[in-house]
């Protein structure tokens, strides 16, 4: 059986722990290779490459990191096509949707590029007298980023880029169900010409997680996953005296007002709550359409095509959409539709049991629809990351309005409405990081900064944009006289500017 080790001080090296995870492929069902999961000794390995690595990397000027950036660009471009089958083939989702996950990330490393510009400090001269004052914006050191299954490549390269652009060495532990990407980047990042040890990959579990959060070399960490486990190192590296932004799982609700165009509302609603198979933080999982008349027209129109989406393993390239990831994935969302059911929520298109000709074993979920579901319900309350859509009818906005707002999550949100006035008041008032007017899926673009609200996101800077760069460094101000020619005596209060 294949097993997939580690990326240390720039070379692949195989797992010394001895325990290992199975990596599927989720359209057959069957195990394709084993990932070795590291132990504390693999971890502090890596720490060390990082540590002797970050120091000239720091000092290397900025126009030289980011031509490493550049040339990364281009070569994610060329191995595009290997890159995107890879990730299919260990996490499911259909190869063109693997390109996205590629470009969403490839879009921050174009970002980065302008790391000469971003890492800027600031300049006052003459603050007092003979007084200059400035601030510098250093590199933290090593810094980790945790990853989840969804984004095996978008969300890695999100962390490290911004990261080993301001000058930090990094440690990635991506997510031991579909780890080969990350380490084909890992490997690029070196043919592009990141020196040895800036960046490493080190598979694992908890055990590896809980040594990154305890190393004392490690100072700022970054996680994206679900949310009890986003809590957890959010807690556990602020104890350990680290840097850290902790992102969560997500319920996004759209709001379809009466006066929207229902046919771009439906396709919207398809394409975001059955995209991925619904394994995306961003998807829509509940459509709130305002007024029964509202709620008839979009359960009517969306039944036939929910019914008619094509569900293919990753080499059919018409499919809409793939299996879950794991045995486990199928099996709790299979159990969350049965959930609903007892709940009482009227089962609209009903995807347990989906069997594909030639692919019986694979973790394939057909494509789920509930109505008339209500918030006191399980599945209105839990993330299913699955491929469910659930309809809440409301009577009127501002009752649709307080749905998302009172629900437990805050990442993503969207209206459809072709009234001005409500969409504004809609963005002004919800307590949620990231909206979409008339857009399913608002993930900003790299150069603005992502990151929910509530129990979807811990700690205070998000991904990407400028957050990224305020959080992977810190900042140092200097104050600076040159008296020549004043003679002070000793000043005991506190200094002011006279
Ligand atoms: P997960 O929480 O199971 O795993 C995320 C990471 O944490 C993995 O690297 C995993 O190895 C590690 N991990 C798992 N259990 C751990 C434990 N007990 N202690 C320490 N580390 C542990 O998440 P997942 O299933 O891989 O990803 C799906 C989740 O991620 C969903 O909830 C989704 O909404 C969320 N997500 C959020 C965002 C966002 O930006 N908010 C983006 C993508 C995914």
């Amino acid at each position: 059986m294949r097993e997939i080790g580690h990326f240390i001080g720039g070379e692949r090296v195989a797992g010394t722990s001895g325990r290992t995870a199975d990596v599927f492929n989720p359209a057959t069902g069957e195990v394709q290779a084993k990932v070795a999961l590291a132990d504390v000794s693999e971890i502090r390995a890596a720490v060390e490459n990082a540590k002797a690595a970050q120091v000239k990397w720091a000092a290397t000027n900025p126009q030289r990191r980011a031509r490493v950036f550049f040339k990364f660009v281009d070569l994610l471009n060329q191995h595009m096509d290997e890159l995107a089958t890879l990730l299919s083939s260990e996490h499911g989702k259909t190869v063109e949707d693997s390109k996205g996950d590629i470009v969403r990330g490839l879009e921050v490393c174009e970002f980065v590029c302008g790391i000469p510009h971003l890492q800027k400090g600031e300049f006052t001269e003459g603050a007092g007298p003979q007084i200059d004052m400035y601030s510098m914006r250093q590199p933290v050191g090593v810094g980790a980023g945790i990853t989840p299954f969804n984004f095996p490549a978008m969300i890695p390269m999100w962390m490290f880029a911004p990261a080993i652009a301001c000058g930090n060495a990094f440690i990635l532990k991506p997510s031991e169900r579909d780890p080969s990407v990350p380490l084909r980047l890992a490997e690029l990042m070196i043919e592009a010409g990141l020196p040895a040890g800036v960046l490493n990959v080190v598979n694992g579990d908890k055990a590896a997680v809980d040594a990154i959060l305890t190393d004392p070399d490690i100072g700022a960490v970054s996680f994206v996953g679900s949310t009890p486990i986003a809590r957890y190192v959010y807690g556990t590296a602020a104890m350990n005296g680290k840097r850290a932004q902790c992102f969560g799982g997500a319920k996004n609700h759209m709001i379809i007002m009466p006066d929207a165009d229902m046919d771009q509302a439906v396709n919207a609603l398809m394409g975001a709550g059955y995209g991925s198979a619904g394994e995306r933080c961003m998807a829509i999982s509940v459509a709130v359409p305002v007024g029964e008349e509202t709620a008839n027209r979009l359960v009517e129109k969306l039944t036939p095509k929910i019914e008619s989406l094509r569900i293919g393993p990753y080499t059919d390239e018409k499919a809409d959409m793939g299996p879950l990831v794991t045995k486990e994935a199928y099996a709790r969302v299979n159990s969350l539709i049965g959930k609903g059911v007892e709940e009482g929520a009227k089962l609209v298109v009903d995807g347990r049991g989906f069997k594909l000709q030639g692919y019986e074993n694979g973790f394939f979920v057909g494509g789920t629809l509930f109505d008339n579901v209500t918030p006191e319900m399980e599945i209105y309350k839990t993330e299913i990351f699955g491929p469910v859509l659930s309809v809440v009818r409301a009577h009127s906005y501002e009752e649709a309005l307080s749905l998302p707002m009172k629900h437990e999550y805050g990442n993503g949100v969207a209206i459809y409405t072709r009234d001005g006035d409500a969409a504004r008041d809609f963005a002004s008032r919800i307590n949620i990081g990231m909206i979409g007017i008339n857009v399913p899926i608002p993930v900003p673009l790299a150069y603005h900064s992502f990151g929910g609200w509530k129990a979807s996101s811990f700690g205070d800077l998000n991904q990407h944009g400028t957050d990224s760069i305020k959080f992977w460094t810190r900042t140092k101000t200097i104050t600076a006289r040159w008296p020549s020619g004043i003679k002070d005596g000793a000043e005991f209060v506190m200094p002011v500017m006279k």
